[in-house]
């Protein structure tokens, strides 16, 4: 399963101005993995196997059992399952029963979707960088926008790289983009804390009203989840 990078995807969620662009690419770009796990990649030799060695953390089984078919995902987990019993040796001392311990835990923390998902994410990181670099329309869209969450602030820091010639423009309009926006909910969360005095009681609290939850998306990403 080989994820081609969409530019016209990213294109559309710069477009909508939402707290982290990045974030909506994300997210569709793992509906469609998860999407193909439970049709076509069941059906891959090879994804089998990588199914079998590495399994799916626990966000992505979340994702998968909230799918239609609980079928393939049954008929995955119980290879998976088959893989980790195989490997399983009784511990005989307190040294090897650590060190079996490790080896549990460490199981069920490899996943075959992150690892899709991050491969595919890094072109998009790397693609935000070029079309700054190419397109003078989407630099403009970049410098409007309402910046990023701090994982993919970091992520675009990372491989600012690829916008070359352009990089030193870049670099200040992410550093803009981050002042501009943590100003902004600095003074929404003031105006957040200033309205718990009964003084402000009837101060209008406008944007600042969904300020919490907007902070969390900020600072740790937005979830994926499936009802
Ligand atoms: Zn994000
Ligand atoms: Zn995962």
């Amino acid at each position: 399963m080989k994820y081609h990078i969409d530019t016209q995807l990213l294109k559309e969620k710069f477009i909508k101005e939402s707290e982290c662009p990045l974030c909506d690419v994300k997210k569709t770009v793992e509906d469609q993995i998860v999407y193909e796990f439970l049709n076509d990649a069941v059906m891959d030799d090879d994804m089998r196997i990588k199914v079998n060695k590495y399994g799916f953390c626990r966000h992505h089984f979340d994702l998968l059992f909230a799918g239609k078919n609980k079928l393939s995902l049954a008929l995955q987990l119980s290879t998976r399952v088959m893989k980790i019993k195989g490997g399983f040796t009784p511990p005989k001392n307190f040294k090897s029963a650590k060190k079996l311990a490790e080896q549990l835990r460490a199981k069920t923390k490899t996943c075959v979707i992150c690892d899709i998902l991050n491969e595919s994410m890094e072109k998009y990181y790397k693609a935000v960088a070029m079309l700054y670099k190419k397109e003078p329309e989407f630099r403009e869209i970049v410098k409007n926008g309402k910046g990023f969450c701090m994982e993919h602030f970091a992520c675009l820091l990372e491989n600012a790289s690829e916008s070359s010639a352009f990089s030193k423009e870049y670099l200040q309009t992410l550093s803009n983009l981050f002042y501009d926006n943590t100003d902004r909910f600095l003074s929404e969360l003031d105006r957040f804390c200033k309205k718990h005095d009964y003084r402000n009681a009837l101060m209008p609290l406008g944007s600042a009203e969904n300020v919490l939850p907007r902070t969390g998306d900020k600072l740790y990403g937005k979830k994926n989840i499936k009802q």
